[in-house]
């Protein structure tokens, strides 16, 4: 096939040589004549194919595309071909897609696309069911317009997607849902939605038992305490030889309704899904309070004292529950002595009590020069029962489930907790508020 240059130059040029050879013949007038008719049939047959072109291009229908004559074939065969291509492309990406979305209907979770301002950009149909969306009527909606739950909203904004975020559904109360963001590209965000329905029920099933067990448990330990402490006390009830023995059940009875406070404090933490109250928490009087039952406790335990220290940033307080942070503050900082050995010379056992703000968050921090801990254990400490040193946690009143009771606490006041630590060398509790807890005084 010739080049659509060279074939108009050819045809031009076969003019040319036509019109001169007709005023060699006939005279200039004859030659113009031919010259101008052939030109204009020429300028003509290109209008109409052009014409034809753009009636095409209104109703571009591959089968009826014009054949085309002489240069206008080659083009009309060309666009053929390149019709057929896009139009092959377009089929194989409507598979694509229709495959796309088959697959991604098939999934047991919702996902849904959010744009950069929290918009709604396409979502599948079990997001629509698990969420109570619309794709047709909420497409570019915000999402917060159409999930008004708070902590949702706290959630979507706090930007912290590491962990994911359970959600129950307000249309349906008995579908359980675990949300998780995850940002991709230009600050878009994909929502993935996890109904978690049968497993919370066997979570509530769980703690159920262990609050009734521990319930349960609680009365006849009560009574066998009591009697135990009453013979005690009795003189000639029980005989000398028999004594230690008897310490040893008051002692162990003391440690099982120690550990049955904690597992239903644990269960009623865990089981309370409202808001904590939002009180302003004094800190200094309370981190205060802290440090002195601090110092009992070390007295209670060694012979030599612990040197505790406070630093607190006096124009910083913090909105939450009082009580359950108070149980935070004084786990961490009771655990700090417990795991913190002193020696005589009193060179050792330096505790350090802080409040105060890092990086804009504010944060309360416990650093000891205790027994410190491997970095294998870190990330097990929450679990319930977990313990590094089982003899002594016992020995110092233990009952191992103090940390798990500081992390749901925290959670529940959207709040994280680091811990960093140096075997020999000592360890850092830090709970990590979020900025929006911070309070100044008047
Ligand atoms: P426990 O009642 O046994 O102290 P916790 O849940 O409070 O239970 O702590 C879990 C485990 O973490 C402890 O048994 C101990 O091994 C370790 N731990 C906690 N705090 C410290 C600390 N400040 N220094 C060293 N180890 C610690």
């Amino acid at each position: 096939m010739l080049d659509i240059r060279w074939r108009a130059g050819l045809f031009i040029c076969a003019l040319i040589v036509i019109s001169l050879f007709s005023w060699l013949i006939s005279g200039a007038i004859t030659a113009l004549l031919i010259f101008s008719t052939c030109l204009l049939v020429y300028i003509l047959n290109h209008i109409f194919w052009l014409h034809q072109l753009q009636t095409w291009f209104k109703k571009p229908i591959l089968k009826e595309i014009p054949e085309g004559f002489g240069l206008w074939e080659d083009i009309f065969t060309i666009l053929l071909k390149y019709e057929r291509n896009n139009t092959f492309n377009q089929t194989q990406l409507n598979s694509a897609l229709e495959r796309f979305n088959l697959a991604t209907s098939a999934m047991p979770d919702g996902l849904v696309i959010l744009s950069a301002s929290n918009e709604i950009e396409w979502c599948t149909p079990n997001a629509e069911y698990q969420l109570g969306l619309d794709l047709m009527t909420d497409k570019n909606l915000p999402i917060v317009n159409l999930i008004r739950n708070s902590q949702f909203i706290a959630y979507l904004y706090n930007e912290q997607y590491g962990e994911p975020f359970k959600l129950k559904s307000w249309r349906n109360p008995d579908l359980v849902l675990e949300i998780q963001l995850i940002p991709f590209a230009n600050n878009q965000k994909l929502l993935i939605s996890h109904d978690m329905t049968q497993l919370d029920k066997v979570d509530v099933m769980r703690r159920d038992f262990i609050a009734n067990v521990s319930h349960e448990l609680r009365t006849p330990l009560t009574v066998v305490g009591g009697f135990l402490e009453t013979l005690s006390d009795m003189e000639g009830a029980v005989p000398e030889k028999l004594r230690p023995y008897f310490a040893m059940m008051e002692e162990q009875t003391i440690r099982m309704r120690r550990i049955i406070e904690d597992l239903l404090t644990l269960s009623t933490i865990e089981s309370n899904t409202e808001e904590p109250d939002n009180s302003d928490i004094d800190m200094p009087s309370l981190l205060k309070s802290v440090q002195n039952d601090a110092i009992g406790l070390s007295q209670s335990l060694n012979k030599t004292k612990h040197k505790i220290n406070l630093e607190v940033d006096s124009t910083l307080n913090l909105s939450g529950s009082i009580d359950e942070l108070r149980s935070v503050f004084s786990n961490l900082v009771s655990n700090a002595i417990r795991y913190t050995p002193t020696d005589d010379a009193g060179k050792s056992g330096e505790i350090l009590i802080s409040w105060a703000l890092q990086h804009g968050e504010p944060v309360f921090s416990v650093r000891d020069s205790g027994i410190g801990i491997e970095q294998r254990h870190i990330d097990r400490l929450t679990e319930r029962f977990y313990r590094v040193d089982r003899s002594r946690s016992r020995e110092t009143g233990g009952t191992g489930l103090g940390l798990s009771i500081v992390k749901h606490i925290l959670i529940r006041h959207q709040a994280k907790l680091e811990i960093t630590s140096e075997l020999g060398v000592g360890s850092t509790f830090s709970a990590i508020f979020p900025k929006a807890r911070i309070v100044r005084p008047k």
